[in-house]
């Protein structure tokens, strides 16, 4: 075995020849588009009729963009039209062993059902992300993302298991007794490693300076990596499409996207695939699983990376980009959160594991980006400077005026979750 098969959870699959891999796919594909017609699947029979398809008629890799794509607005209407689950579902209920619902930040929640081989699908993809990122069966983990219905942590703790790891799962630490009750718990076990989202890290720093304990010395818990750069390292079509769709290995590039388990497509507005490189929305068709989809856009800016890995992994790799939902636009210039907090971390002053920033929105148009920003006065000098400092690196790097407020750390909401980057304010 050499080397480079090492760095890999399963490498016969991601080391499987393209034209192998696209064989694969298309086996899949036919299992998708078979089963739509036969049990039916209502919705995406006339997803398929839209496409100039006929009952029974397969559909070739080649052909698939001919489908209309479909957005979770779609699912929520399905839902509501056919209560409580909807016609879009490749399994029968009895078949179905978990339910979750989507976080609902842009509207109503959607369920997500899940059979045992979608469960299985799902941690297979999750082993091969835990794998590139160093962990190994045996290690003790620590999970701070939301348990239960609506988040994906119940998920991540069964995939660490299946994994091979024990999980010290701690949930959401929605209040200042729950940061502290899991700071008590890791500080007697120390995890190994930790799966925690960087907001979550700045309220469990604050709280443990208030203890007197120190987060790396005495928890472990190393700053998880806020730039940018870190948010290209995993892709995921949300627990509604595929979780775990890719993570990237050691030589970057974008995230290795588990395309034996999901057809990846970076698509324009009316839905037709953009040339490798550009900037498209992710859609995707997961095959191999029983609660399929067809062309779901998740709406996501993505980069689709076609260029061969040096780690030996064939699949190709995808670079996430932002969320649809957060573009603001300036003077006619569409910008995304990602490119300010680029700009952001580029000064020292700014940088995790320290500091929150928001970007406001005042309608579809803005004249000038406004941000608010924390700022540590007492450590790095002058406000006034600093802010003016920073509006001028992001007119030169975006291109756009700038109005930044400098606002005393801890004045920024703490999320216990995802942080809301963008808020919008008349
Ligand atoms: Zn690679």
């Amino acid at each position: 075995m050499t080397e480079a098969r090492d760095h890999m959870w399963d490498p016969d699959i991601q080391t499987l020849p393209r034209a192998d891999l696209l064989a694969l796919q298309q086996k899949r594909l036919d299992e998708v588009v078979a089963r739509t017609w036969e049990r039916p699947v209502p919705f995406f029979a006339r997803k398929l009729e839209a496409g100039g398809f006929d009952p029974g008629d397969g559909v070739t890799l080649a052909e698939l963009g001919r489908v209309p794509v479909t957005v979770k607005d779609e699912l929520r209407t399905s839902e509501a039209a056919a209560p409580p689950f909807g016609d879009y579902r490749g399994a029968r209920l009895r078949d179905c062993v978990r339910v979750g619902a989507t976080g609902g930040t842009s509207g109503v929640p959607t369920f997500v059902l899940s059979t045992k081989r979608d469960i299985a699908n799902e941690q297979t993809a999750a082993a091969r992300m835990f794998w590139r990122q160093g962990l190994r069966p045996g290690m003790v983990l620590a999970n701070a993302h939301p348990l239960g219905v609506y988040g994906g942590g119940m998920s991540l703790t069964t995939a660490m298991e299946s994994f091979g790891c024990l999980v010290l799962a701690v949930g959401e630490l929605e209040s200042d007794t729950a940061v502290e009750r899991a700071i008590d718990l890791w500080r007697r076990c120390r995890p190994m490693a930790y799966q925690i989202f960087p907001a979550t890290y700045v309220k469990v720093f604050e709280a443990a300076v208030r203890m007197g304990i120190d987060p790396v010395a005495d928890l472990n818990l190393h700053p998880p990596m806020e730039h940018p750069d870190a948010a290209e390292r995993t892709i995921t079509a949300g627990s509604e499409g595929f979780a775990f769709l890719g993570s990237a290995c050691p030589e970057g590039g974008g995230a290795h996207a588990a395309e034996d388990f999901a057809i990846v497509e970076a698509v324009d507005t009316a839905g037709r695939a953009v040339p490798d490189g550009e900037v498209g929305e992710l859609v995707v068709t997961t095959i191999d699983r029983d609660n399929f989809l067809i062309r779901y856009n998740v709406e996501d800016y993505v980069v689709v990376n076609p260029d061969p890995c040096a780690c030996g992994e064939t699949s190709r790799r995808v670079k996430w980009q932002g969320r649809k939902k957060d573009v603001v636009s300036v003077g006619g210039t569409a910008i995304l959160p990602s490119q300010v907090a680029r700009v952001i971390f580029g000064g020292e002053a700014f940088r995790t594991p320290t500091m929150e920033y928001q970007i406001v929105r005042r309608g579809l148009e803005m004249e000038a980006l406004e941000l608010r920003v924390e700022y540590d006065a007492a450590a790095f000098g002058d406000p006034s400077k600093a802010a003016r400092g920073l509006e001028s690196a992001i007119g030169d790097d975006l291109g756009v005026p700038a109005r930044v407020e400098l606002v005393a750390r801890g004045a920024l909401p703490r999320p216990p979750y995802k942080p809301e980057r963008v808020v919008d304010e008349s």
